[in-house]
């Protein structure tokens, strides 16, 4: 097992080194890097990441708030659960209630009551992804507005006012998305304007000492496109680094090629944060390519429908089969929903109330963030191939239901599963 390590302590010092050991020293970001260990076969870390509100034990799962909220928990069932970090989103946070109503209310921390860490996004995704009037021009997304119909330009600087304005530990740079399905020039474009926009983003953030600012890596599945990407972004002096426009639809293959290959160019000692990705066998396998911080909707989003996360897959609380079922939905599981219901109720309960998706998203992102504490205690303990290996056989019946890309993607890592 490594020892601790603080962020930069084991540069070298060599002339030639000197300007990056400047550089790293000379950043006086508000998050450090603590590497607590590094796996001897794959590329995995466990790391404390220290964040103005509090320390985020990695690898770690963030789950995603959209107004301020959780859909379906709330801001104590969080904290009861241990998250140390979640999402707000930027969107829909800047058109309503407004960026000059949170700031009033001390920022997204103070708005939600929320002590501990906040991540931002740009705003920019949820633009391209949900508005279907929208432009980008240099200057930014210009966008119609769907409450009032206005034109709105989400600029750079526009979309770090607005994270200025919520206090979030972590800011989103605004990049230029495209659907990692496109492919041709349009994809070079984008790249090479989110280089452009990171710029105008450090150079518009007005708290660069207590808001830390991400970039993110583009380039879709073009490796030589994401190779000059991250050529140029890792000159910069950001404090962390993202992985985006993945998670799309893309073949999984290409898929784990594209974030194998960040990884492999992204500084050690900083934080790698792949954007969109929730699944549990996305989650173990990444981690092994070298991720750090995960982020997706769908736990929450999948509750909502009744599905229930366990080791073995999903349960779906509405199917017949439960309707007599006194077990829990884990019968390991120590989440509230657990210790208290049954899924013979949970099934009764979803029919008439609500109140049984609340109970099954507790359960859900008590599930996210048990694998990831899991996950890092194999990675301290000096076990995570063999954690690799007894999580695959309980998530997979047999093992010709191993999916060809996770094989592959261990397989890089040096771990074959038996
Ligand atoms: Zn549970």
């Amino acid at each position: 097992m490594a020892a601790v390590i603080e962020c930069g302590a084991d540069i070298d010092t060599t002339p030639e080194n000197h300007m990056s050991l400047k550089k790293t020293l000379s950043s006086a970001s508000p998050l450090t890097l603590r590497i607590v260990a590094e796996c001897s076969v794959t590329k995995a870390r466990a790391c404390d990441l220290v964040l103005p509100h509090c320390t985020v034990s990695t690898p770690v799962f963030m789950p995603v708030g959209t107004q301020g909220t959780l859909k379906g928990i709330t801001v104590d069932q969080l904290e009861g659960l241990g998250c140390q970090i979640c999402l707000g989103n930027t969107y829909h946070l800047g058109m309503r209630p407004g960026p000059d109503l949170i700031e009033k209310a001390n920022g997204l921390h103070g708005f939600m009551n929320w002590k501990r860490n906040l991540l931002t996004d740009s705003g920019g995704f949820q633009m391209v992804s949900l508005v279907e009037l929208s432009e980008v021009t240099e200057e930014g997304v210009k966008f119609k507005s769907p409450y009032d119909g206005k034109e709105i330009l989400l600029s750079p600087e526009k979309s770090i006012s607005i994270q200025n304005s919520l206090g979030s530990d972590i800011m989103m740079q605004l990049d230029d998305v495209v659907s990692s399905t496109v492919t041709g020039p349009r994809v070079e474009e984008a790249m090479h304007r989110s280089i452009r926009w990171l710029d105008r983003c450090i150079a518009a953030n007005k708290n660069p000492d207590k808001q830390n600012l991400f970039a993110i890596i583009q380039g879709g599945l073009n490796a030589d496109l994401r190779k000059t990407c991250l050529d140029e972004m890792t000159k910069r002096d950001v404090p962390g680094f993202a992985i985006g426009g993945l998670s799309g639809g893309e073949e999984k293959d290409d898929f784990w090629r594209m974030v194998t290959l960040s990884t492999d160019h992204l500084p050690r000692e900083k934080p790698r944060y792949l954007m969109g990705v929730g699944y549990a066998v996305d989650l173990v396998v990444c981690v092994a390519l070298g991720c750090d911080m995960f982020d997706c909707v769908f736990p929450t989003r999948t509750a909502r429908f009744g599905s229930a996360l366990v080791p073995w897959g999903s349960l779906q609380v509405k199917h017949k089969q439960y309707a007599k079922d006194l077990q829990p939905i884990d019968p390991d599981c120590k989440c509230p929903t657990c210790k208290r219901h049954s899924r013979a109720y949970l099934h009764a309960l979803f029919k008439s109330d609500t109140a049984a998706m609340h109970h099954i998203t507790i359960h859900n992102i008590a599930y996210q963030l048990t694998l990831m504490r899991s996950v890092r205690q194999s990675i301290v303990e000096g076990h995570f191939p063999e954690f690799i290996r007894t999580f695959m056989k309980r998530m997979f019946p047999s093992r010709d239901q191993y999916p060809s890309w996770a094989v592959d993607a261990l397989a890089s890592v040096n771990v074959t599963l038996e």
